[in-house]
């Protein structure tokens, strides 16, 4: 491609032997340069790509002499061959080079605070102070040009779907998405607050109600949450929204989201429809809500083989209404005392009491440190459950609470897979992957500490057909026409049918304690558009960083994000969050109070 601009011909990366002996004019950094004695090579490094320059004539040699390290330069030239035995296969400009015949400095540079290279080990922070330099570097860059390239295919199928990009306000009052607000102090009104939006959530419902029938945006959210590696106060999100639809018509569309972005992206084609599984099989078999089905270790519940055991701690469980299960490790036997005890550690890390580790020997048994609990027909019984051979380490968790459990196993299966090797290290482009639905989760979750119930996800969700009469009845039965999309392990986004009618939407809030004047204060605007004709409508919000993230093979969203914060909040580069001029407080009226330590 022509590089945009008239101060090039060409885009550095872009020569090829079809060039040879073209007069090119380029534009780009300095990446290296070498004084062979006579003859000075430079790397000039543009968008495109690399390219090697030549300067062996009088007056061209010593302008290149003199350049340094990421210098903005102009080149004029002829394309040659490389000389033979010169030619990188390594670099797609490898069989040519630039003779020059005029270099100009566009640009000096300091001295750049680390080297613009892929291998460096260098602190973040300095990093991201310096992220002008540090995008130089050819993968972050690619990150940077595969996240656009991605939200262009995005734009394009929903385009195609007669979805609309429709933009939502940034100053808005608080949406309810489970983190806390970040809040901007209102000038012209005193002492009132907006909110930056945890989502669009219900501005997209409202552009439904609005007649608009399929809305989507590349929409920046903001959640004041404490920040882990896939993680920011601010991120994107694919959000979409759409009338008369089932839940089908939404996972068909994202399908073809998905296929689109794979296949064009990344070469790799997606087999659809994508699997679905409901929430509680998901709990059973993998012991967690977001299962990386790329490897088997599923659950195996032994409430029935231990029944009547005499071990107390499953004993205990059980007569609690709570659950045994166990998930085989084959060939497992091979972990040594060490690492059974950190497998156990780690479980105690998670707030369990313990985790029960056996090892399948011949004979029919089980050599455990609980094996002296258990009857020779209950290690039988065990093994036959488990399905464990001579060689497999099998665990189990107990727990009064049967999700507990589940979730206990489910977080020691994927510390297995990461320990086994049966998955790529994380920070490198998986070889499998396995899209996945999960569909029907729990409506609500009990908050034990607050002694009331919580949307589980927000409180705009319908119930499932089935409990719609129900729901405020038997809280902790009912399943929401919700649905998350699973890839590798990774939530990728949550999506529902939402409720349209403005009565069930006040049982809800009833239900979650929000009264009646509460729920108008803060809700009113939602309710009185759900009165004014509200169509049955659904949608997603989908994280666009962590798609992206795991697309182009890195460990954080720090690397796929521009000009991100660091785990701490901060950024580096601005000095972001700063104090400002008390002649700025005093108008919006706020006395800062030293904070509390
Ligand atoms: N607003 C939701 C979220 O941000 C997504 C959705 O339900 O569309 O998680």
């Amino acid at each position: 491609m022509e590089p945009f601009g008239s101060l090039r011909t060409d885009g550095a990366g872009t020569l090829r032997s079809a060039d040879l002996d073209r007069r090119v004019v380029l534009g780009g950094w300095v990446a290296s340069s070498r004084d062979h004695g006579g003859v000075v090579f430079l790397d000039l490094r543009d968008r495109s790509g690399v390219v090697q320059v030549v300067a062996e004539a009088e007056g061209v040699r010593d302008a290149a002499g003199a350049l340094r390290g990421e210098f903005v330069v102009r080149v004029e030239g002829t394309v040659r061959a490389r000389p033979a035995g010169t030619v990188n296969p390594g670099l797609s400009t490898g069989e040519v080079e630039v003779e020059a015949t005029a270099i100009t400095v566009l640009s000096p540079s300091l001295t750049p605070p680390f080297p613009v290279a892929d291998d460096i080990e260098t602190d973040e922070a300095l990093r991201l102070r310096h992220r002008y330099v540090d995008l130089r570097r050819p993968r972050m860059a690619s990150a940077i040009i595969l996240r656009a390239r991605a939200v262009q295919v995005i734009r394009r199928v929903m385009e195609a779907n007669g979805f609309l990009e429709i933009e939502t306000p940034i100053l808005t009052k608080s949406t309810p998405e489970g983190a806390r607000d970040f809040l901007v102090p209102a000038r012209l009104a005193p002492g009132r607050f907006y909110a930056l939006p945890q989502s669009p959530q219900l501005f997209k419902q409202l552009l439904m109600v609005a007649g608009m029938e399929r809305y989507y945006q590349i929409a920046r959210s903001f959640r004041d949450e404490d920040q882990r590696a896939d993680r920011q106060l601010e991120f994107t999100q694919l959000d979409l929204e759409a009338s008369f639809v089932v839940e089908a018509d939404i996972h068909a569309l994202l399908e073809e989201v998905f296929a689109t972005l794979w296949s064009e992206l990344l070469g790799v084609e997606i087999p659809l429809p994508l699997p679905r599984l409901s929430f509680s099989e998901a709990m059973r078999r993998f012991g967690s809500d977001k299962p990386d089905t790329r490897y088997g270790l599923e659950l195996v519940e032994l409430d029935k083989v231990v029944a009547d055991t005499g071990f107390q701690v499953f004993a205990a469980a059980l007569g609690a209404g709570g659950t045994v299960v166990g998930l085989r490790l084959p060939g497992g036997g091979d972990l040594s005392r060490r690492e059974f005890d950190e497998l156990v550690d780690f479980a105690r890390g998670r707030g369990a009491k313990g985790l029960v580790w056996m090892v399948a020997e011949p004979g029919g048994e089980l050599r455990s440190p609980v094996r002296k609990f258990l009857s020779d027909a209950e290690v039988a019984g065990l093994r036959d459950a488990l399905g464990a051979e001579d060689g497999d380490a099998v665990f189990l968790a107990a727990d009064p609470q049967v999700r507990a459990a589940q979730e206990l196993l489910g977080a020691v299966r994927v510390e297995l897979a990461r320990r086994r090797g049966l998955v790529p290290e994380p920070g490198t482009r998986p070889t499998r992957w396995d899209f996945l639905w999960v569909t029907a989760p729990p409506m609500f979750e009990w908050d034990a500490e607050g002694g009331r119930w919580d949307a589980a996800h927000h409180p705009f969700v319908q119930p499932s057909p089935e409990f719609r009469d129900t729901f405020d009845e038997r809280p902790g039965e009912a399943t929401a026409t919700a649905f998350d999309l699973v890839l590798n392990g990774v939530e990728l986004g949550t999506g529902s049918l939402r409720i349209h009618d403005p009565a069930m939407q006040q049982r809800v809030f009833a239900l979650l304690g929000i009264a009646p004047e509460e729920a108008q204060e803060r809700f009113s605007f939602l309710l009185r558009g759900l009165s004014y004709g509200a169509p049955p409508h659904g949608g997603m919000g989908l994280g666009l960083d962590r798609i992206v993230m795991l697309m182009a093979g890195r460990s954080s969203i720090r690397d796929v994000i521009p000009f991100p914060k660091l785990q701490s909040g901060g950024d580096p580069l601005t000095d972001a969050p700063s104090t400002v001029e008390p002649r700025q407080l005093t108008d919006l009226g706020i006395a800062v109070r030293p904070a509390k330590r």
